[in-house]
C-alpha cells in the first residue's frame, strides 16, 4: 500500500479520498507530531443575529490538516487527544490561534466575538484560568470578547469542578456557554449554579424542527427558559429558511448553521462577511427574495 501511495504521488495523483465511515489510520503520535507542525487549526462558523442577519462572532472548530490525508474533522481526534493527555496542549493552541486571529479582525476594524470549545478535562487543571488570561494580555482582546463553550453533558458529570473552574473564567470576564443544551440530562436547578452567559441549543433540537411537533415544543420551552434567565439564546445547525423563520418566531438571539455558513479558515472570513453584506442589503432593498 506504501509503495502504491508513493507511486501515486510520483504521478501526482491524489490517493482516492476515504469513505466517511471510515476512521483515518492516524494516532496518538502523528497527532502529537501535527500539533507540533502546527497543523491543527481553528476554522470559524459564524454566528448570526436571527433578526437583521448580522454577524455578532464566530466558533472556533478544530480541523486536522493532514497533508496526506486531507482534513480530518475533531470527531476523530479530540477524544484521541482527551485519552492521550495532548487535550491540554490542544486546547491552548486553539485558543491561541483564535485569539491572535480575533486581534488581527480587530485591527481591521472588524470586531466579533469568538467562542471556543473547552473540554471537561481542562475543568480540573490548576493553571489552565491563568493561561487563557494570558493568552488575551499577549494579544490585547478584552475578556469580554471571549466565550468558552462547555457540553451540558460535561458540566454535569463534572459539577464539582466545573464549578471552580467556570467560577474564576466568569470572573475574569470570559462568557459562558452551555453546548449541545438538550442532551445532557441536566436539570436547571444544577446549571443554575454556574454562571452561564449563553445557551445553544443541540442541533438535532434545531434541524427539521418547522416539521417536526415536538421539537417545535422544546425548542420554544428551551429558548423561553433561557431568555428568561437572560442567557443568550443560540440555535445551532440551522439548515433551512423553515428553521430559520420559526427561530424568528421564537425569540431566539443568535443562529449558526450551513444555511448561512460552513466553518472557514480565517483569512477567508473577511471576503465571506462582504459578500453576505451585500446579500442582506439587497434582500432589505427587496431585490432579492429568499429561497
Ligand atoms: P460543537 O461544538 O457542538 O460544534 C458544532 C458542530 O456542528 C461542528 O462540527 C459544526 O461544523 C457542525 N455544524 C454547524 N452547523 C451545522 C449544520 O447546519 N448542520 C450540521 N449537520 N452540522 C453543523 P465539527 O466542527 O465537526 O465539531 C464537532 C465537535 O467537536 C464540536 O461540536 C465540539 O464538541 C468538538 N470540537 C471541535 N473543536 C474543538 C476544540 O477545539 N476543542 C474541543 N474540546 N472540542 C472541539
Ligand atoms: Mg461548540
Ligand atoms: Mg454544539
Ligand atoms: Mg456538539
Amino acid at each position: 500500500l506504501a509503495q502504491l501511495a508513493a507511486a501515486l504521488q510520483r504521478h501526482g495523483i491524489k490517493a482516492p479520498a476515504r469513505p466517511a465511515n471510515e476512521r483515518p489510520a492516524v494516532g496518538l503520535p502523528e497527532l502529537s507530531d501535527a500539533l507540533a507542525a502546527n497543523q491543527i487549526r481553528p476554522y470559524f462558523q459564524p454566528k448570526v443575529d436571527v433578526r437583521t442577519g448580522v454577524v455578532k462572532g464566530v466558533e472556533a472548530l478544530a480541523r486536522w490538516l493532514h497533508p496526506d490525508l486531507g482534513m480530518i474533522a475533531p470527531d476523530h481526534f479530540i477524544p484521541m487527544a482527551e485519552q492521550g493527555g495532548l487535550i491540554h496542549a490542544l486546547t491552548l493552541s486553539i485558543a491561541e490561534q483564535s485569539c491572535a486571529q480575533a486581534a488581527r479582525w480587530n485591527r481591521s476594524g472588524l470586531r466579533l466575538g469568538v467562542a471556543i470549545n473547552l473540554s471537561p478535562l481542562l475543568l480540573d487543571s490548576e493553571s489552565f484560568v491563568g493561561e487563557a488570561s494570558t493568552l488575551l494580555e499577549h494579544h490585547a482582546l478584552s475578556a469580554e470578547q471571549v466565550v468558552w463553550e462547555i457540553t451540558e453533558s460535561s458540566v454535569v458529570a463534572n459539577l464539582g469542578a466545573a464549578l471552580g473552574t467556570l467560577a474564576r473564567l466568569r470572573l475574569k470576564g470570559f462568557g459562558l456557554s452551555i453546548d449541545d443544551y438538550g442532551t445532557g440530562f441536566s436539570s436547571m436547578q444544577q446549571l443554575a449554579r454556574i454562571p452561564f452567559t449563553e445557551l445553544k441549543i443541540d442541533r438535532s433540537f434545531v434541524s427539521g424542527a418547522a416539521d417536526r411537533h415536538h421539537l417545535r415544543v422544546i425548542l420554544q420551552s428551551a429558548l423561553d427558559m433561557a431568555n428568561r434567565l437572560n442567557l443568550v439564546t443560540v440555535a445551532e445547525g440551522v439548515e433551512t429558511v423553515e428553521d430559520w423563520r420559526l427561530l424568528q418566531d421564537f425569540g431566539c438571539a443568535l443562529g449558526q448553521g450551513y444555511l448561512i455558513a460552513k466553518p472557514m479558515p480565517g483569512d477567508d472570513l473577511p471576503s465571506w462577511l462582504r459578500a453576505h453584506t451585500q446579500h442582506l442589503r439587497a434582500l432589505r432593498e427587496g431585490r432579492v427574495h429568499r429561497r
